[in-house]
């Protein structure tokens, strides 16, 4: 009997996006990270197709880590779910998740169905958020907010080293707060919010307008072939990095609608870890120095003293990490 107990466990973390679904599994005290892979989600296919790909990446996890650990499917203790919200964790069913065209989705009793394994289900940018507190930039705080931005502009919120999810699991919208009052419109039907300007889609709209203002000043658009439509937020990103003005303006620009953000949020929270993830933080100090002068403009002083903010160390697996992290959580009491 000794040796069964002496046996290493694995869990799942599946990180679920509009683009791309990630998997792996973790031991279960973090240590290993195995089997780490992804796939394209193919959500225009519906989402009957979408969970045949889920169930045959995690059953390829599931024998890639057997294979690797020397383990059983019996060490598997089940796999944590982060799937875009918002979502209702009690029933572990996908509310509304626009990227992948769901609504009211039992994503996490049919991944329990089709598996056999014990499942949990809590929001991406949550997951996130937890993943880079647990092994990443994060590690050692206390009080932390994860701020992800990509397509959209994701939260997730910890108070006192657990992860704060408000009523009805809608908190940590952070990019669905209100920062210019009759602003830009956004997705989700407010006006002026922060993803309304600072998601990578919008990085990228901002760009184009001012390029329609000033385009012989800038390299952009001969990067994108002289097609305007086609300038993303890394031709963006790029252009910077290269000393472009025009780029350079839209990242600092970028870096104030943050900063005027996280200024909100270290006056209400008055957290001790800000960490920012996604393609935007390879602009560096072009986008930190700027955001961290808004943020002590807009700010209480003991505030921002008492806050570090900083770059992910995750890219890409924060969410697996982070799935993992929750699963522990919720069904074991603990990370
Ligand atoms: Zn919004």
């Amino acid at each position: 009997m000794a040796a069964a107990t002496e046996r290493s466990r694995y869990i799942l973390g599946v990180d679920l996006g509009g683009t791309k679904i990630m998997c792996g599994a973790l031991s279960e005290d973090g240590t290993r990270h195995l089997a780490m892979r992804s796939i394209p989600t193919q959500s225009e296919q519906g989402e009957s197709v979408t969970m045949d790909r889920m169930v045959d990446l995690i059953e390829d996890v599931i024998g890639e880590t057997c294979r690797q650990a020397g383990a059983t499917r019996d060490d598997i203790l089940g796999i944590g779910i982060g799937a875009p919200g918002p979502l209702d964790r009690e029933r572990g069913i996908v509310v509304v998740a626009p990227n992948l065209g769901w609504r009211d989705y039992p994503l996490r009793d049919l991944i329990h169905k089709r598996t056999g394994l014990t499942a949990t289900l809590d929001n991406d940018a949550n997951c996130a958020t937890v993943g880079e507190w647990w092994q990443g930039a994060a590690r050692g705080g206390r009080h932390v907010v994860g701020v992800t931005i990509g397509t959209g502009i994701g939260g997730g919120v910890i108070i006192d080293g657990a992860l704060f999810h408000g009523a009805s699991d809608v908190a940590g919208e952070i990019g669905h707060t209100t920062i210019e009052l009759n602003g830009r419109y956004c997705k989700c039907g407010n006006y002026g919010c922060l993803e309304a300007y600072a998601s990578g889609p919008a990085i990228a709209i901002r760009a184009r307008e001012a390029l329609v203002r000033e385009e012989s000043a800038s390299l952009m658009p001969s990067m994108v072939g002289g097609r305007l439509e086609d300038i993303t937020a890394e031709t963006v990103y790029d252009a910077a990095a290269q000393g472009d003005a025009v780029a350079h303006e839209i990242v600092r620009d970028t870096a104030r609608y943050l900063g005027a953000g996280i200024a909100n949020i270290l006056n209400f929270l008055n957290v001790d870890t800000i960490v920012i993830a996604g393609g935007v933080t390879a602009a560096g100090e072009a986008l930190f120095a700027p955001l961290r002068a808004e943020v002590r403009r807009r700010a209480f002083k003991p505030a921002v003293a008492a806050a570090r903010i900083v770059a992910a160390e995750l890219p890409g697996t924060a969410g697996v990490v982070g799935a993992v992290a929750t699963f522990k959580t919720q069904v074991l009491g603990a990370v």
